[in-house]
């Protein structure tokens, strides 16, 4: 039986049920934070995602990220790890009458390392409330985006409703590296009308940056520190290659090389040096330093074709005369991303931006990302319109990540109103 999304009454009652459960979220997303769901750490997150999934009335199943299925996907990246123990957790609401437009709510579990964790104020795997945000690694960066997309499912069953088309839940791993867990899961479950994933925001999504993540492992020439000019030192000569990645990140931000989406941006393209190992002895001239380098790269521009820059920079340093007899060779593991741009115009990208002005009165900004998300798979590869928008988060990979719990609870709002116009509403079966 139909129930109109549209009616006054209902409308309230799903936000009033949304007010009713804030408590609820805020535990949600304490138990979520808890969980140190590093990268080959996500065992017992996922495993309490059944969980979380099963206590709101859907029934859960696991989604493997398969290597050898995947191997041939052009949006797969090459693995940093093996995917045993470590399936990706969905959940499908299957309607009644299937009349409106069916979705994905999707989000990943995963987060990044916490970095110097005496500099946290509290510690990051243990969620402290302070002026209305709580804090801990992965609070922001998405684990309350998820926890929205639960709480707006909720509110809208503690009415006595579902939405009356295919809602599909999605908790994966991964989507800071590789985004292999996403791409699984997009093979896995029936296409969608569309994709919404609640990273922070609150802003649009209207395009993100492709990733490439490339391995330097330099190669000098070992002696005693007591002659260190017949030796090549390894650390020295990572040093200068780091040098010339940002050589390339100035000449890749050119205005010529710009999508349209970035022309009014700063500085799309960062390349960062995210870690660089090496050595063996404080009196020998290190053998071996090895260089973690992330590249972005222009949506447009082919993942692969920076690839083969990024070989031809790491050739082109080592004729540096400063470089003589030292070896370097590039390995890709982790992010072989393409950029993606998601249009404001598409109907997915204007309910969100409908849902928003209903919920708050104001007008969502539109946001071209400098990072990458999961949403570039459906339209890369599936032909299906995608978007990003979530709670407002702050300081995310960085020292003491926080969500406003205040910006959750609208998001919560805002995704309730949005499956209802999107789905459309049906009485609850049970
Ligand atoms: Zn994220």
């Amino acid at each position: 039986m139909m129930a109109s999304a549209q009616d006054p009454g209902i409308r309230r009652a799903i936000l009033q049920a949304v007010a009713d459960g804030e408590a609820q979220s805020e535990a949600l997303l304490a138990r979520l934070v808890r969980h140190r769901s590093l990268l080959g750490e996500e065992a017992a997150c996922l495993e309490d995602m059944v969980s979380v999934f099963t206590e709101q009335g859907l029934a859960p199943f696991r989604v493997a990220t398969d290597p050898v299925k995947l191997a041939e996907h052009p949006g797969f990246s090459p693995p940093l790890i093996g995917y045993a123990g470590r399936d990706n957790v969905a959940a499908i609401h299957h309607p009644v009458s299937a009349s409106g437009r069916s979705l994905i709510l999707q989000g990943h579990i995963d987060v990044v390392p916490e970095g110097a964790a005496d500099l946290w104020t509290t510690p990051p795997f243990e969620p402290s409330i302070r002026n209305g945000r709580m804090y801990g690694r992965g609070a922001g960066d998405m684990k309350a985006g998820l926890v929205a997309a639960i709480m707006a499912w909720r509110a809208i069953r503690a009415c006595g409703l579902q939405p009356a088309a295919e809602l599909q839940f999605a908790a994966v791993i991964e989507e800071e590296c590789t985004g292999n867990g996403a791409l699984a899961v997009m093979q896995a479950l029936p296409k969608p009308d569309a994709c919404l994933i609640p990273e922070p925001g609150p802003v649009l999504f209207v395009a993100e940056v492709g990733v490439v993540w490339a391995w330097v492992i330099v190669t000098g020439k070992p002696t005693h520190v007591r002659d260190t000019h017949a030796g090549v030192n390894a650390i020295a000569a990572a040093s200068i290659i780091a040098g010339r990645f940002m050589e390339y990140e100035g000449r890749m931000n050119r205005a010529e090389l710009r999508h349209p989406a970035y022309a009014a941006h700063n500085h799309p393209i960062n390349v960062n040096c995210g870690t660089m190992e090496g050595g063996e002895w404080n009196s020998s001239v290190p053998t071996r330093a090895k260089l973690g380098m992330r590249v972005g790269v222009m949506p447009g521009r082919s993942c692969r074709e920076v690839a083969r820059e990024i070989e031809e920079l790491v050739a082109d340093a080592l004729q540096d005369p400063r470089l003589r007899g030292a070896k370097a060779r590039v390995e890709f593991k982790g992010f072989m991303a393409d950029g993606a741009v998601f249009p404001p115009e598409q109907p997915i990208s204007q309910a969100v931006l409908s849902a928003h002005r209903q919920i708050t009165g104001e007008d969502l900004v539109p946001h071209a990302t400098t990072a990458l998300t999961d949403a570039r798979f459906y339209p890369l590869y599936q032909n299906t319109q995608a978007t990003c928008y979530g709670p407002e988060a702050d300081s995310i990979h960085g020292i003491d990540e926080s969500v406003s719990l205040a910006s959750m609870h609208e998001t919560t709002k805002v995704l309730a109103r949005l499956v209802s116009d999107w789905c459309g509403l049906e009485k609850r079966e049970s």
